[in-house]
C-alpha cells in the first residue's frame, strides 16, 4: 500500500510512520510536512536511514498547497492519505487563532480536495477529543456526543471534521475521522505537559501548573493511538468516526508528580500558575466502538507507558537539545518565561 503522510515530522506522524514501515513490509509512505516549529526532521532520521528512497520519501510542504498535494498523488500512485498535519498547541491558538484556521481547515479541504480529483482510495482524518468540549465529573464522549469545542484549536478540528463528514455525504469520498486523547511518548515537543515537566525537572526550574492542576486528561501512549489510525485505515466504514482512549484518567497534578518522583525532583518544584482561559475541565473517551468494529485495545498501561517515556527522553537528550533551539526555543522564552 502506497500512503501520503502529512505532518510525518511532528510527535505523532512520525511515531506512526516508523510503526509502519518497520512492521509492514508492503508499505510505502510520502511525507507531506511543512516543518513548522514543530516539525523536526530528525525525527524520522533513522528512518530516512534505513528507507530513504525506497520506502521512505520526505517532502517539504504545505497541506493548503492542493497543486503540490496533487502532483504527489499521482506521481507516487498514492492510495491513501493519513492526514495528521496540524497546528496542535491550544495555548499558541489562543495566542492566534489564524495560522490554526489556516492549516487545520483550509489546509484539510485543500489535502481532501486534491484527494477528491486525484480519487484516492481512502483518507484518514486525526481528530482529537477536543472537539466535543468538556465533561462534568461524570461520563465520556462517545461518537454520539454533539461537537462543543472551546477553544480556538478545538475549534479548528471541528470545523475539519464537519468538512470531512460533508465530503463523504456530498461527494460519497471513502472519509473516515479518528478522534483520539492526550497522547505521550517519544519524540512529543516539550510544550507539551509530560515532556515539559520532564524538562523543567532535569533543570531544577519550576514546574508551571495550570489552575488547581485537578483537570482530568485521558492519557494514551503514542503507539496505542498509531495502532488504532492503522486499524482506522485499513478496517474503518467509511463515513464513520472512531473514537480512541487510554482508559487512563489523571489529574494533571498527578501525572506531574508521578514524573518527580520518577526523577527523584521534589514536588516544591511545582508552580501553580493563572488557569489557561477556557481550560477543558475533564475528557473520557468511549471508544467501545472502535474496539467492536476494528478490534482496538489500548496495550500500554499508564505506569509502563511514562516508565517508557521517561527513559527515551533521558536516552535521547540530543533530541530535545535539537528541538530546544531557534523559532521553538523563541517561542517557549515569550509563553513561559512571563509566568
Ligand atoms: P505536532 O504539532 O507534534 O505535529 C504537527 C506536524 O504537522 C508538524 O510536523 C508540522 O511541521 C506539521 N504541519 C503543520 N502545519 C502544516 C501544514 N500546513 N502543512 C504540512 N505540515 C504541517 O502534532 P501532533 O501532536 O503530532 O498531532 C498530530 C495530529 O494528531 C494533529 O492533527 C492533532 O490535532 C491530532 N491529535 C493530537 C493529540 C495529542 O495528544 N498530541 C491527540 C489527539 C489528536
Amino acid at each position: 500500500m502506497r500512503l501520503l503522510v502529512t505532518g510525518g515530522c511532528g510527535f505523532i506522524g512520525s511515531n506512526f510512520i516508523r510503526d509502519m514501515l518497520t512492521r509492514h513490509e508492503g508499505i510505502s509512505i510520502v511525507n507531506l510536512d511543512l516543518l513548522t516549529y514543530a516539525g523536526n526532521r530528525q525525527s524520522l532520521a533513522d528512518v530516512e536511514a534505513a528507507f530513504g528512497g525506497s520506502r521512505y520519501h520526505f517532502v517539504r510542504g504545505d497541506i493548503a498547497n492542493s497543486e503540490l498535494a496533487l502532483y504527489l498523488l499521482e506521481e507516487h500512485k498514492i492510495e491513501a492519505v493519513v492526514n495528521f498535519a496540524a497546528e496542535s498547541h491550544v495555548d499558541r491558538s489562543i495566542t492566534d487563532a489564524t495560522p490554526f484556521v489556516q492549516t487545520n481547515v483550509l489546509g484539510a479541504q485543500s489535502l481532501l480536495d486534491a484527494a477528491r480529483h486525484y480519487g484516492v482510495r481512502r483518507f484518514v482524518h486525526v481528530s482529537t477529543d477536543e472537539v466535543y468540549g468538556t465533561l462534568g465529573p461524570d461520563g465520556k464522549f462517545s461518537e454520539a456526543t454533539p461537537l462543543a469545542p472551546n477553544s480556538p484549536y478545538s475549534a479548528s478540528k471541528a470545523g475539519a471534521d464537519m468538512l470531512m463528514r460533508a465530503a463523504y455525504e456530498t461527494f460519497g469520498m471513502d472519509v473516515v475521522v479518528t478522534r483520539c486523547s492526550n497522547n505521550y511518548g517519544p519524540y512529543q515537543f516539550p510544550e507539551k505537559l509530560i515532556p515539559l515537566m520532564y524538562s523543567k525537572a532535569m533543570a531544577d526550574e519550576a514546574l508551571p501548573v495550570y489552575g488547581d492542576g485537578l483537570n482530568v486528561r485521558d492519557w494514551i501512549y503514542v503507539i496505542d493511538h498509531c495502532r488504532g489510525v492503522e486499524l482506522a485505515l485499513m478496517k474503518g466504514r467509511p463515513g464513520e468516526v472512531y473514537n480512541f482512549g487510554g482508559d487512563a484518567e489523571k489529574p494533571n497534578i498527578e501525572v506531574v508528580r508521578t514524573i518527580l518522583a520518577a526523577l527523584g525532583k521534589p514536588e516544591s518544584l511545582i508552580r501553580y500558575v493563572t488557569d489557561r482561559p477556557g481550560h477543558d475541565r475533564r475528557y473520557a473517551m468511549d471508544f467501545t466502538k472502535a474496539a467492536r468494529e476494528l478490534g482496538f485495545a489500548p496495550a500500554w498501561d499508564f505506569t509502563r507507558g511514562i516508565a517508557e517515556t521517561m527513559a527515551w527522553y533521558r536516552a535521547n537528550g540530543d533530541w530535545l537539545d535539537s528541538v530546544n533551539s531557534g523559532a521553538y526555543r523563541q517561542f517557549m522564552a515569550s509563553w513561559y518565561g512571563e509566568r
